[in-house]
């Protein structure tokens, strides 16, 4: 069984992470959506938030062959527990590119075995960003189209209250 892991921070998911996880459903078998719960950040919405909106969101869309899932510390040893041969990453701009790229040197130098396949964003979706609806949540503009349709009403009403 192929088995794929996209992670992230997810705060909040959206639909540019939607796009990127679809086109991974169709590569593999099972696909973990997996929250960064990372102290340092410090993220809008808990881990656990995260998650529900991941399940929610799966839920919504019918993706049989994905499921969620939360990690800190190292995410190639999260990756080997849930027996992933590879990671999954969404690129947008060269500034992603120049990230991953040294993300990946460090998942290689720790766990070779295990590979990074990224996909690219699509043109609709290449300039958003979890911090793009934080800020225009909090400006109270309108999020919708940018977040999956099952959590807007959550987001909307979290960014309003910050
Ligand atoms: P991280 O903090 O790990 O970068 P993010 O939640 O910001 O977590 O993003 C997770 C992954 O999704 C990253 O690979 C990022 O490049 C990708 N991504 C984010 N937004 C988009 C988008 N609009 N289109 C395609 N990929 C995206």
């Amino acid at each position: 069984m192929k088995i794929g892991v996209y992670p992230g921070s997810f705060d909040p998911f959206t639909v540019g992470h939607l796009d990127v996880l679809k086109s991974a459903v169709s590569l593999f078998d099972l696909v973990y959506v997996a929250v960064l719960n990372n102290s340092e950040k410090d993220p809008v919405f808990t881990a656990a938030e995260r998650v529900d909106m991941i399940d929610r969101m799966i839920e919504a869309e019918g993706l049989q062959n994905v499921r969620s899932g939360m990690f800190d510390g190292l995410l190639v040893r999260y990756a080997a527990q849930v027996g992933a041969s590879h990671i999954i990453r969404g690129l947008r701009a060269i500034t992603d590119f120049e990230y991953e790229f040294q993300i990946d040197a460090v998942n290689r130098h720790l766990m070779n075995e295990i590979r990074t396949v990224y996909f690219m964003a699509s043109p609709s979706h290449s300039f958003l960003s979890s911090s793009k609806v934080k800020e225009i949540g909090r400006f109270g503009g309108s999020i919708e189209g940018l977040v999956p349709p099952c959590n807007e009403n959550f987001i909307r009403e979290r960014l309003a209250r910050q």
